[in-house]
């Protein structure tokens, strides 16, 4: 089958112990957690005993090695993840606000993470890749984005899959170069995971229904879409839907639930599991994953999902 793949940012990430408006004056921070929406993504998948390698860069420094420790306590083959001797890991600080949206302060422009680039390990990875995920976020860091366009021409012209999260939030504006290797990447796309609104933007078009029809008419397989506490839908381009809805869980921080959500639904289907066993434990990873605090911290192994699923109710 070849390794599933993720290119892109990894990073840490600290949060405010206490809600608020941004972060002018000193406050409880509570951190480094390892994150990254691509690293969390990959995780998940290690997790659930996918074979699954990541690349990217970190620092030379402690915040580095949070994120490759886990990454390779998770099984993720970590050896394309190269250490930057001259720039630190990349960092972002989050405070949630009252209404639940968050403040973000983001070290990544001149971090690690985006310097990195096309090596002789990255290209032997690539090409004994089978699946490639690409996180809409990763687009936005040219480096990333270079080598993520080489990586998916030769994933691709291989027989090989890609799935695509959109992960841009609707209200930011990408530039039109940006713009147009997303519409390419989403027309590439095995698997669409995109979230609430990123389906309408990814499809170009308004309504839940329309932009469903619209993606499968330019050549995606097969969508989930995720809603939140709301539950997530299966569409297949034959037309089927399977409704899966959320367990019933308390949240403490919703960060990451879309990436675990993403990788256990991916790992699952290309561990020969159906729609709606894949949809199962996708649900569970999202789920437990926002009951505690850190993006990734409540990523459970295929075990610990099991038993939660075993244990936790649905939301009516
Ligand atoms: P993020 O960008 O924060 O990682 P996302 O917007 O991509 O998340 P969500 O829809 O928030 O993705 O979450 C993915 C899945 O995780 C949901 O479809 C649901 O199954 C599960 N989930 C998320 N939040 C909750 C919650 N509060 N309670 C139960 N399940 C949840």
């Amino acid at each position: 089958l070849g390794p599933t793949v993720c290119v892109g940012e990894i990073l840490v990430e600290i949060v405010a112990t206490t809600v608020g408006d941004g972060f002018l004056e000193a406050q409880p921070l509570v951190g480094p957690f390892a994150s990254g929406a691509p690293a969390i993504f990959i995780s998940q998948c290690g997790r659930m005993g996918g074979q699954a390698a990541m690349v990217g860069a970190v620092g030379d420094d402690d915040f580095g090695r949070v994120n490759t420790d886990r990454l390779k306590r998770d099984g993720v083959d970590i050896s394309a993840i190269s250490i930057d001797p001259a720039y630190p890991t990349g960092s972002a600080f989050v405070r949630y606000r009252k209404d639940g949206s968050r403040d973000f302060v983001y070290n990544i422009a001149t971090s690690a993470a985006a310097r990195f680039g096309w090596s002789r390990t990255v290209g032997d990875l690539i090409d004994r890749t089978g699946h490639l995920h690409v996180m809409g976020s990763a687009l936005s860091v040219p480096s990333a984005r270079a080598v993520i366009d080489r990586a998916v021409d030769i994933v691709k012209a291989r027989g090989g899959t890609l799935s695509v999260d959109p992960n841009i939030r609707k209200e930011l504006k990408l530039d039109e170069d940006t713009e147009r290797r997303f519409s390419k990447l989403v027309a590439m796309a095995d698997l669409l995971l995109p979230s609430g609104e990123e389906l309408e933007r990814a499809a170009g078009v308004e309504g839940e229904a329309e932009a469903i029809r619209r993606l499968f008419e330019i050549g995606v397989k097969e969508i989930v879409l995720k809603r939140g506490a709301g539950g997530a839908s299966y569409f297949d381009s034959q037309g089927d839907r399977i409704d899966a809805p959320a367990f019933l869980v308390q949240e403490v921080d919703p960060t990451g639930a879309g990436d675990c959500f993403g990788g256990a639904y991916l790992t699952c289907r290309r561990l020969g599991m159906s729609p709606q066993q894949a949809l199962t434990y996708a649900s569970a990873a999202g789920a437990r994953n926002v009951t505690l605090l850190g993006p990734m911290e409540g990523a459970g192994t295929r075990q610990e999902l099991d038993a939660f699923i075993a244990s936790t109710e649905r939301r009516p």
